[in-house]
């Protein structure tokens, strides 16, 4: 007697189990039709209905948008998937194997409407380093050479595990297993967002005039009276990440003249 199709969708989302698979990210009916019913069940066969029938992203996944701001900013955002939508934005009304778009509402810009081709995956913009002596390089003397998890404890943190890279910026924190979530890994980025926010005017001047990054430094006698050069300089060691391309390598050169002055 034929499988039911009941049967052949159990089937499926045994065998994805045992791939190591979550069922729940594959459209389990497509795999059943491609693999078994059009398909002649052959391994090949199978993984190519696995791979073509993956969802990439579902509601609730976290995301990254790249927002262009009015005033000429490249700005990342991140969020939740509330909901899928059409190519025309309207909301579907039945589930959907393939959505278009997803609708997502992030903390520091307004809801957007996104195709699916253009998010990326939250976790793909940090670096997550497992390794115990990188994770605690350097630790505090006081607590044994450990760092603790900054992520959501009141008094007495666990050890952290991971330190979480944001890779743009180079910031990093250092949280347990239970905090390594996109929810704390993404106030890294939002606070590199913050600063990229605080310093507009510096990246607009910059952009204008690079040179204005390799001025003249203050008189020896005088370090304490900083020049508008200084000024630059030392914004630019902060936030090296958000220091315009022109300027940076003004700024690069300028470095090694200085050190080439100093030998
Ligand atoms: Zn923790």
């Amino acid at each position: 007697m034929a499988a039911t199709m009941r049967e052949l969708r159990e089937q499926a989302r045994e065998e994805l189990g045992w791939e190591k698979r979550d069922p729940d990210r594959y459209d389990i009916d497509g795999i059943v039709r491609d693999a078994w019913i059009t398909g002649n069940g052959s391994d090949e066969v199978w993984k190519k209905a696995v791979e073509k029938h993956y969802k990439r992203f579902m509601v609730g996944d976290w995301v990254r948008i790249t927002v262009e701001t009015e005033d000429g900013f490249t700005e990342h955002h991140y969020g939740p998937i509330e909901a899928f939508r059409k190519r025309n934005g309207n909301h579907y009304r039945r589930h959907v194997a393939k959505p278009y778009a997803a609708f997502l509402h992030p903390e520091y810009t307004r809801s957007h409407v996104v195709p699916l081709a253009e998010l990326v995956e939250e976790v793909t913009d940090f670096e997550i380093v497992t390794e115990w002596s990188v994770v605690h390089e350097g630790g505090p003397q006081h607590n044994y050479g450990v760092y603790s998890c900054i992520g959501r404890h009141g008094f007495a943190p666990p050890p952290a595990t991971v330190m979480v890279i944001h890779k743009v910026s180079g910031r990093r924190k250092r949280f347990c297993d239970a905090c390594n979530v996109p929810e704390l890994r993404v106030r890294l980025a939002d606070e590199a967002l913050m600063y990229q926010r605080t310093s507009k005017s510096m990246v607009r001047e910059l952009r204008e005039d690079p040179s204005l990054i390799t001025g003249p430094t203050a008189e020896p006698s005088r370090l304490w009276d900083k020049t508008p050069a200084d000024e630059y300089r030392e914004w630019a060691d902060a936030f090296p990440w958000l220091v315009p391309g022109p300027a940076a390598e003004l700024y690069a050169k300028w470095k090694e003249n200085q050190s080439a002055v100093a030998a």
